[in-house]
């Protein structure tokens, strides 16, 4: 008789799981923990089926389960529902970062524990954001599908085509994704690098993007906070995304908010789908207010084969750099995150608890992070 059940939801890898060992965040690889897990006394029920609540496997296997982990990548949504279902549920572990697919009040009403595993894809969004913030503002959609396609209509490309050199970019949330981002910026020497977040960074860690910056333009002041965010987008160029989904953020992005934007500027989202209005980005983009809207993270996961995400694009077709949720899964992060949700499983399996400080999201009722809103 095993001691407990352990649900693990992730997604398929198929035959791309045979072709790459390294894919540990999919199903078939279990994030090589079904050894240790087994070796504690616990039995792991891993599935993909997750939807629709409440007729799927992770409706089924909940109701008895002590520990779930999820991916946001492909996430089960553990709803306020699901929980009220589950009355054994004690720990939720998130493979990755972000665990706003935990409806995080329930928890706490319930005190059941839930972790991520912080900072293990931090430089993995990073880079994408940086790669996406590129392939809009270079235009290299537009150049690509000449390249494929057969032509050369090199004005028909560089009429959409800026340098990022002397753009003021900014990032919603300075935490440690959205600082990366600025930290990777000043390498392409901006006018201005703008933050805004409720939390202040430390001031060392603005000299430090200070100083770099000096090797590019000598001047050292690129960096500054914006306490309203409309007072920041309106100046910038570049606006990137690097804040959890909670209930401030929630559809922070709307039409009113975009309105405020520059003419043709660049929206970058890979925090989190939901943070943006779909449809109002979609129009956006469509009436040519956003040159381009990129990202990887969707409202709903896997998105609907219709999401206006997917189609949504200006007159010249180049206003779309979306990609499926990738950036926090490289093989390089599925390793991290792999390693990580282990080590919370032996913190909690061990009853010692001592989880690292930076992993825990909410405990004991009470939120453990001020990254989820102010409260
Ligand atoms: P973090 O906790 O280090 O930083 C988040 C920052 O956002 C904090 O400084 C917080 O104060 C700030 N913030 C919160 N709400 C805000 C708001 N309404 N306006 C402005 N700032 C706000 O987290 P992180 O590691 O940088 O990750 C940030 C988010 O990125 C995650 O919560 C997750 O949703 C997303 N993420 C996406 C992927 C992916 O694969 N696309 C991977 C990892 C994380």
């Amino acid at each position: 008789m095993p001691k407990g059940k352990i649900l693990l939801v992730l997604y398929e890898g198929g035959k791309h799981a045979e072709e790459q060992e390294k894919l540990l965040g999919c199903i078939e690889n279990e994030l090589g923990i079904r050894k240790f897990v087994e070796e504690q006394g616990y039995e792991l029920i891993t599935t993909t089926d997750k939807d629709p609540e409440p007729d799927s496997t992770v409706d089924r296997e909940l109701k008895d389960a002590e520990i779930v982990i999820t991916t946001p990548f492909f996430p089960a949504y553990i709803s306020r529902n699901r929980i009220a279902k589950a009355p054994n549920l004690k720990l939720c572990v998130t493979a990755g970062v972000g665990s706003d697919h935990v409806d995080l009040e329930a928890a706490n009403e319930r005190k059941i524990t839930v972790t991520e595993v912080t900072g293990s894809n931090v430089v993995s969004v990073a880079e994408h954001v940086m790669a996406t913030i590129l392939v809009l503002i270079r235009n290299y959609n537009g150049g690509h599908q000449q390249a494929i396609n057969g032509e050369w209509d090199i004005a028909g490309v560089a009429k959409n085509e800026y340098d990022l050199e002397d753009k003021v970019v900014s990032t919603v949330g300075a935490g440690r994704i959205g600082y990366r981002v600025l930290e990777r910026l000043v390498a392409f020497n901006p006018k201005k690098l703008l933050y805004y977040d409720y939390q202040e960074l430390p001031a060392e860690a603005i000299s430090r993007l200070n100083e770099a910056s000096k090797l590019f333009n000598g001047r050292g002041d690129i960096v500054q906070r914006v306490e309203k965010l409309e007072d920041m987008v309106s100046q910038s160029d570049v606006v990137t995304i690097n804040c959890p989904l909670h209930e401030d953020s929630k559809g922070l992005f709307n039409r009113e908010l975009i309105s405020h934007m520059k003419d043709g500027a660049y929206l970058v989202n890979t925090a989190r789908g939901a943070i943006c209005v779909a449809e109002d980005v979609a129009e956006a983009v469509r009436s040519g207010k956003l040159a381009g809207y990129g990202g990887d993270v969707w409202d709903k996961q896997p998105a609907p084969k219709d999401h206006p995400w997917r189609s949504m694009d200006n007159k010249d077709r180049v206003g779309n750099a979306m990609t499926v949720h990738i950036s926090g899964t490289s093989l390089d992060a599925q390793k991290r995150y792999a390693q990580g949700v282990k080590n919370i499983l032996n913190s909690y399996l061990s009853k010692k608890y001592d989880y690292r400080p930076q992993d825990v999201i909410v405990q004991n009722g009470l939120y453990a992070t001020k990254a989820y809103g102010q409260k």
